[in-house]
């Protein structure tokens, strides 16, 4: 089935222009479900020229957004995590009620809460959880020891509950093998 007039005038919302519509059906792009096909943005942004914008608008409205996204501060409310209290980590201020994961403090103007990468998927962002695959962030000075529980074969879940139940002495071997692996 082809794309409707309808879906037409909302990719060109996107910002598809009309050529590129047309380069859309000699790539064999026929149907909206092609989008789910291709996949992501980047692909369709390769197939077809668009810029990679526009590129994801499309493909966030044809099969919704990438998982694997860093949902950006202003894209919508975000819930902080288990309601409970923020406090900057610059100034120490007490975050507002509405402080969402990624506001800058209202006190020091800073990020209140440091980005942290996440030691099983590789992203990084605010708040206590990876917005990548859900997985709870580990302190930053502990990311190579995740890692190495990670390729131990430990659960995502289970790795940063180990590493708060570990002793330094338990921690000092891990950071033996992390060295011995560089
Ligand atoms: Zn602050
Ligand atoms: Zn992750």
């Amino acid at each position: 089935m082809p794309l409707s007039d309808l879906e037409k005038n909302i990719l060109r919302t996107k910002g598809v222009t009309d050529a590129a519509l047309g380069a859309f059906g000699e790539k064999g792009i026929g149907s909206k479900a092609d989008f789910a096909t291709i996949g992501d943005a980047a692909t369709l942004s390769a197939l077809t020229g668009l810029s990679s914008e526009v590129a994801s608008a499309v493909m966030t409205w044809a099969v919704g957004a990438p998982a694997a996204s860093v949902v950006a501060p202003t894209s919508g409310p975000i819930v902080v995590d288990g309601g409970d209290v923020v406090y900057c980590v610059h100034c120490k201020a007490r975050q507002p009620k509405d402080y969402s994961s990624g506001d800058l403090c209202p006190s020091c103007g800073k990020q209140a809460e440091p980005i942290l990468a996440c030691f099983w998927c590789g992203s990084s962002g605010p708040g206590k959880f990876c917005r990548g695959c859900g997985g709870e962030f580990v302190p930053t000075g502990e990311l190579d020891l995740a890692v190495l529980l990670k390729r131990d074969g430990l659960p995502k879940d289970e790795i940063p509950k180990k590493l708060r139940a570990m002793s330094a002495a338990e921690k000092d071997v891990l950071w033996g093998r992390v060295r011995k692996s560089r």
